[in-house]
């Protein structure tokens, strides 16, 4: 099936576009059968095969393929090379680099289906998941190429007679670009093109769990015209992110992933020699939605859902609490309970699955953890049932008084529900900023006046009302929060590029 018939507007006039995925779980039926080996990439070669590892399923368990660990000697090498192309793309100018950035948006979709498979063997995507992954990727792609010959064209200004004066952009060196398993294709490509588009090199480095989708997505960045030299891959878990951002070479780095991650790796650039340098920082929340007697239950029910367990709750976008006034949680937390007994769990291959596995057992074990101290605090109001095989992890709701013992990110299927009257929201309001997180915040209600009053005082740097709080479109949607979410700026929003550029002002007396 054509599933982009309109793919030269693909930010925004899809948005109600559905395939038909049954047709589709066909297409990419059996599942991905991985290449024996999966290697890092520097200047275009395949590195080493040592230190291999294996790829594992988490629907299944079993491994489907093997990737190597790089060496550090590699990743060292990965930056010279980088920091060698550099100059060369960068004087390409950004027309020239948006030109091959729309090649590798016609190729990731040219292989849609192969992505799918390797998204749903790897990171237990559904079908989906999968499907509004690859769209985001290959939005980032013609969105930064579209960025980059908007913001990087050169401006005349004023010039006193006797002076020229001109102003522009251009990139800054070697890129780091460490990207989280949660989006192995659209975070790690969007990272990756927006530093490409600005003129720099990149250095990525995907999450351990998820080596093979990066792989992929390096190759056919290369297929696509994107110079070897320009995109290079490590793969590894902390050893090999530790030793990437202590590189003095490096001019910036890019990360999503764990707030702790991201402080450690702050504390790495601070200490390490060379200059300072941009640290964008995309990390977790403890996001809440607040619904109050005014909103429609239905809506309420089906955004919550979405919004707490697709992807099986591991998006940094989640909802994690639910906020609902007194006088209508009960009905409501009916009608929510019955949505998530309707949920599918099982196969990400399936069209019909809902929600597939957590990444791996380590996840699993960190949610059984929180659920043990919140199931004890609170009221359990659902546990459903998970497939034996692989890592799932059962959607499940408790009740809780307050949030004291959710301060900290829980990443899978939990949501926490907590009752307040309709006195009490002011004190809700602070009581969510007062986890010192600020990504995503979702309200329900009619009364627009309540609109006009929250949504300003929202603790959050992306704030939906009646609609369920993920799935940001780029260039629709951009996407980033605040405080211990993230730095900023927002991926696929107008200033994001601007922080992978060095600016250069020229006088010339005449
Ligand atoms: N951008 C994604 C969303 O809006 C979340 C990204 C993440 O989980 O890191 O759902």
């Amino acid at each position: 099936p054509d599933l982009y018939p309109d793919r030269r507007n693909s930010r925004g006039a899809e948005l109600g576009y559905r395939p038909d995925l049954a047709e589709l779980s066909g297409a990419v039926a059996g599942g991905y059968v991985g290449e024996e080996t999966v290697t890092g990439f520097v200047g275009g070669a395949s590195l080493g095969e040592n230190d291999l590892r294996d790829a594992v399923n988490p629907a299944t368990g079993r491994t489907f393929a093997r990737w190597a660990e790089t060496s550090e000697a590699d990743v060292a090498r990965a930056v010279a090379v980088g920091k060698d192309a550099f100059p060369a793309w960068d004087r390409k100018g950004p027309a020239a680099r948006a030109s091959c950035l729309r090649a590798y948006a016609d190729i990731l979709e040219a292989h849609r289906d192969e992505l799918l498979g390797v998204l749903g063997a790897e990171a237990g995507k559904t079908m989906d998941d999968g499907l509004a992954e690859v769209r985001e990727a290959v939005d980032f792609c013609r969105y930064y190429a579209a960025e980059a010959e908007r913001v990087m064209a050169p401006k005349d200004l004023p010039s006193p007679v006797g002076e020229t004066n001109t102003y522009h952009l251009e990139g800054r060196g070697v890129f780091a670009c460490i990207a989280p398993w949660n989006f192995p294709l659209a975070i790690f490509v969007g990272q990756a093109v927006a530093a490409i588009a600005a003129g720099n090199a990149v250095v990525a480095k995907p999450a351990e769990q998820t080596p093979v989708t990066a792989a992929m997505a390096v190759k056919l960045a290369h297929e696509a015209g994107i110079p070897g030299g320009i995109f290079n891959l490590v793969l590894g878990g902390g050893k090999v992110g530790a030793a990437l951002t202590a590189d003095e070479r490096i001019a910036g780095v890019a990360f999503t992933g764990s707030t702790k991650t991201a402080k450690a790796i702050g504390r790495t650039l601070a200490e390490r020699e060379g200059g300072i340098i941009p640290f964008i920082a995309e990390t977790g929340g403890v996001n809440a939605m607040i619904v109050d007697s005014t909103a429609l239950p239905e809506q309420v029910a089906d955004d919550v859902i979405s919004s707490a367990f697709r992807s099986a709750g591991q998006r940094c976008s989640a909802l994690r609490v639910l906020y609902l006034q007194e006088d209508v949680a009960d009905s409501m937390l009916e009608m929510i309970e019955g949505a998530a007994r309707a949920l599918v769990l099982g196969d990400p291959g399936e069209a019909s699955t809902d929600v597939g596995p957590v990444i791996d057992a380590a996840a699993r074990e960190r949610l059984d953890a929180h659920w043990a101290k919140v199931g004890e605090e609170g009221r359990v109001v659902y546990v459903g049932e998970a497939p034996e095989e692989g890592t799932f992890y059962a959607p499940r709701i408790v009740e809780m008084p307050d949030l004291d013992s959710v301060q900290e990110e829980a990443f899978g299927p939990i949501l926490h529900v907590i009752r307040y009257g309709s006195r009490q929201l002011d004190a809700v309001m602070e009581a969510i900023g007062s986890t010192g997180y600020g990504l995503t915040f979702g309200l329900h209600t009619r009364l627009e006046e309540r609109i006009a009053r929250l949504v300003p005082r929202a603790p959050a740097g992306n704030v939906y009302v009646n609609r369920n709080q993920i799935g940001a479109i780029v260039g629709v949607q951009p996407f980033g929060g605040r405080g211990l979410s993230g730095t900023g700026p927002k991926a696929g929003g107008p200033l994001y590029l601007t922080r992978f550029c060095e600016e250069r002002t020229v006088t010339i007396n005449t």
